[in-house]
């Protein structure tokens, strides 16, 4: 049962959760997967971190008793306990651990390519992590597993056929091009090999995403022929320079997973070091991911997640999460749940982005809604919560999902992961925000904001006394 966002816990107790995924779903959660940070900020101060943004939803109000509190309800009611870190927390202002675009634009959202940036993120999750072994050690379930959220680690731009993924800050560049020297500059130029397989539609971006890693550059020419995307090559849309770019953009998706595995793999090595001489047992580590065959925004291609075992240096990992029915999408080798929501976090996770945008001062005045009226911000929630509990699917979904693990069964799949959100909660939670006003008014202050110099210097410190040798 992923309860997505605490400011749920503030209109429902655990118990009253638990009793609504029942009704939903008909069976019983055998866990509770818990957030350990907010989209505006951190849930429980982070002692390696002093000075970092508190959330406005981490401070026990109504309902909600705290992180840890909430931890030991879930526990009673028998949910072994699941933690997720979203690492974007564009709350931190700090251009230099920004996504970056091609042409060098920055977007307010870490990237996790960055060192220091896994630093930073690994210490807020390791703290979740130790919080929760507490909780454990006096109650009868486990810390089961940490999960990361990568359905928007690489969010996309694109303006006038112009495609920008993410991210090319220095630190990216470096990871790719020590893969495949020369490659990047093969997308500082338009048309791209992105403009084979991504495509500027007026409102967002048409994709495709059924790139397998046995694929034949020829079956991509011939995807992006049949979609129509071949065109933006005009005239030179013949086989040659065709070929050409599919080349290159095969070898981009490549590097893409693996530098986006190697930092996933930093922050869960440096977030769980130790936890399983604690706890007797290591929690598994999970991926959250939308389920397409490459995951434009996550960065990452299923196929070539799902390996026996560790694949070199890296460890696989121990399950993944996506949503069941975007693609035929089944592991071989390691062990999978279905998100029963449509593009797994991707909705919801947008939902509660715009929610701290519209209750968090400085996210109110610098983002897209600055300008919008109370009114125009609330009724961007309820449509945005529209689309999110739209995409929600139902317990008759249930049936259509492959087998469960067993002996004997070819599936890896362990269950499935449900959302007691409705729209009864969402209408609560809308109405009882409390909105900021727009840029037209007077802003409030800045000063709770740790600046670049003193972020950087904290992680810095972290990483001495670490005594481990840097990698970025
Ligand atoms: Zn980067």
């Amino acid at each position: 049962m992923d309860i997505p966002h605490p400011v749920i816990l503030r209109h429902r107790t655990a118990q009253e959760l638990h009793d609504e995924f029942v009704r939903i779903w008909g069976v019983k959660p055998t866990s509770v997967v818990m957030p350990v940070v907010a989209p505006d900020g951190l849930l429980f101060p982070c002692d390696q971190l002093p000075g970092i943004k508190m959330s406005e939803y981490g401070r026990p109000v109504e309902l909600y008793k705290g992180f840890s509190e909430s931890l030991e309800d879930f526990a009673r009611l028998g949910c072994g306990i699941h933690l997720v870190l979203d690492p974007t927390m564009s709350f931190i202002r700090s251009d230099a651990m920004h996504i970056t675009d091609i042409v060098g634009e920055s977007a307010a959202q870490l990237c996790i390519g960055n060192g220091r940036v896994r630093d930073l993120v690994a210490a807020v999750l390791g703290t979740g992590v130790d919080i929760a072994c507490d909780v454990v050690k006096s109650a009868k379930v486990k810390l089961e597993g940490v999960a990361i959220d990568a359905v928007d680690l690489w969010p996309m731009g694109a303006k006038d056929e112009r495609i920008t993924p993410t991210c090319f800050c220095d630190s990216c560049i470096k990871g790719l091009e020590l893969m495949h020297p020369g490659l990047t500059t093969k997308f500082k130029d338009f048309p791209n090999p992105w403009n084979l397989v991504l495509k500027d539609s007026g409102t967002g971006i048409s994709f495709i995403s059924n790139i397998r890693p046995s694929m034949l550059v020829s079956e991509v020419v011939g995807l992006s022929r049949q979609r129509g995307f071949h065109v933006a090559f005009g005239q030179n849309a013949g086989d040659p320079v065709l070929t050409g770019h599919a080349t290159n953009l095969l070898l981009y998706i490549e590097a893409k997973h693996e530098h986006t595995v190697r930092s996933l793999d930093d922050i869960f090595d440096q977030a769980l070091q130790d936890v399983d001489k604690i706890l007797g047992y290591r929690p598994k580590r999970i991926i959250i991911m939308e389920g397409t065959n490459y995951g434009w925004t996550s960065g990452l291609q299923l196929g070539r997640l799902d390996r026996p075992e560790r694949h070199g240096e890296i460890r696989t990992p121990d399950e993944v999460w996506f949503d069941p029915t975007s693609s035929e999408t089944i592991t071989e080798h390691i062990d999978f749940r279905s998100y029963m929501w449509g593009r797994a976090r991707y909705y919801i996770d947008a939902f509660f982005s715009l929610v701290a945008q519209s209750t968090d001062p400085r996210l109110r005045s610098t983002t897209g809604i600055a300008y919008l009226s109370e009114d125009d911000v609330r009724q961007s929630l309820y449509d945005r919560f529209s689309m999110a509990i739209g995409s929600a699917y139902d317990s008759t979904s249930l049936i259509s999902l492959p087998d469960l693990k067993s002996e004997g069964a070819k599936s890896r799949r362990l269950g499935f992961v449900g959302v007691p959100l409705t729209r009864k909660i969402g209408d609560e939670l809308i109405r009882s925000l409390n909105i900021q006003p727009g840029k037209n008014r007077k802003l409030t202050s800045r000063t709770e904001f740790p600046d670049l110099l003193e972020i950087i210097k904290q992680v810095q410190q972290m990483k001495r006394s670490r005594a481990e040798p840097g990698d970025d």
